[in-house]
C-alpha cells in the first residue's frame, strides 16, 4: 500500500494509473475505520483495478462547537486496517494544503440539503460537497463509493455529480450494523457503556416505524410519532429529528406513495448519532 500525502503526488499517480487503463475506485473517509468503512473498501476492490482511500478530517464540514477537535484519530491503526483490507493507495492530505490561505471557492447543492441534518448543521453539506469535489479533482476516480448510513450525503453527492457533469459513477453501500443493530460509526467511541446500551434504541425505533409501514401505515406523521415514542423510553436520548421524507428530494412526506426514507438524528451524551431505513415495498 502506498501512502500519498501531497495533492500533486496523488494527481500524478492517478494520471499515470489512468494512462495505464486502470479503473480507479475511490472511498473518501475521515478515518478511525470500522466495519462500515471496510465494507466500502470491499466494494471498491470489486469494482476497480486500483482502490484509493482518502483519510481527511475535513475541517470545513464541522460547525462551531461541533467535534472537529475531538473527532477520533489513529493513523497507525487506520494504516494497518487499510493495508489488511487491500487498499492500494491511502491519500492523507493536510488541511493546510487542502485549504491554503485565500481559499474561497465552494460547491453548494441546494434543495436536498435543506432538510434533516442540513437544517441542524448549517454549512455542513457545503463543506462535504466542496471537499468531495476537490477530492474528485485530485484522485480522478472512475467510481466513488459512499455509505447509505449518511443517506442525505449520498443523495447530495449524486446531485452534485449530475448537476456539474462530473464523470464519476457514485455507488451506495447499505449500512453496516453491530450485532444489536446500532449503525457502525466512528462517533460510537464517544459513548459510555450506559449510553452505548441506550443507543440500541435508535435502530429499534426505526424498526418499529418500518413495522407500521409493513402493516400498511402510509401517514408519515403517524410513523414519526411511533418512532419518537420508542426513543422517549430512554432518557439518555435527546431527539434532534425524526422524519419521513422522499428518498430523492429529501422533502417531508405527508403520505407515503411507495418508498420513503425514515431518518433520525439524536444526541446521546457527547455523541450526535444518525441512522435511517429505506421504507420500500
Ligand atoms: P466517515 O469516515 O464517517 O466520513 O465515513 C466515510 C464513508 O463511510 C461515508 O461514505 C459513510 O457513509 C460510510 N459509512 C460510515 N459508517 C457506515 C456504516 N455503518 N455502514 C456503511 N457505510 C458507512
Amino acid at each position: 500500500m502506498r501512502v500519498v500525502e501531497s495533492i500533486k503526488g496523488m494527481q500524478d499517480l492517478s494520471e499515470s494509473l489512468r494512462r495505464q487503463g486502470k479503473v480507479i475506485a475511490f472511498v473518501p473517509t475521515m478515518g478511525y475505520f470500522h466495519k462500515g468503512h471496510l465494507k466500502l473498501f470491499e466494494e471498491g476492490r470489486k469494482r476497480g483495478d486500483v482502490l484509493v482511500v482518502s483519510l481527511f478530517v475535513n475541517p470545513i464540514q464541522f460547525g462551531k462547537g461541533e467535534d472537529f477537535e475531538t473527532y477520533p484519530r489513529d493513523f497507525e491503526r487506520d494504516k494497518g486496517l487499510a493495508e489488511e483490507a487491500g487498499v492500494d493507495v491511502l491519500f492523507t492530505p493536510s488541511a493546510e494544503e487542502m485549504y491554503p490561505e485565500g481559499f474561497q471557492t465552494y460547491v453548494t447543492v441546494e434543495r436536498v440539503t435543506k432538510n434533516l441534518c442540513g437544517a441542524f448543521r448549517p454549512g455542513h453539506f457545503k463543506g462535504v460537497t466542496t471537499v468531495v469535489a476537490k477530492l474528485f479533482n485530485i484522485v480522478k476516480p472512475h467510481i466513488a463509493i459512499f455509505g447509505e448510513k449518511d443517506y442525505q450525503q449520498l443523495v447530495t453527492v449524486r446531485r452534485m455529480v449530475k448537476d456539474l457533469n462530473m464523470d464519476v459513477e457514485v455507488v451506495g453501500v447499505p449500512t453496516v450494523r453491530e450485532d444489536d443493530g446500532l449503525a457502525m460509526s466512528s462517533r460510537n467511541t464517544y459513548l459510555s457503556p450506559e449510553e452505548r446500551k441506550a443507543a440500541t434504541l435508535l435502530y429499534r425505533a426505526l424498526k418499529e416505524g418500518e413495522r407500521l409501514y409493513r402493516e400498511g401505515e402510509r401517514n408519515g406523521r403517524n410513523i414519526v410519532k411511533a418512532v419518537e415514542s420508542v426513543l422517549r423510553r430512554e432518557s439518555l436520548i435527546r431527539i434532534e429529528y425524526v422524519k419521513v421524507c422522499d428518498p430523492e428530494t429529501i422533502e417531508d412526506l405527508e403520505t407515503i406513495e411507495e418508498r420513503a426514507l425514515l431518518a433520525l438524528a439524536a444526541r446521546i451524551g457527547k455523541a450526535r448519532l444518525i441512522d435511517n431505513l429505506l421504507l420500500s415495498p
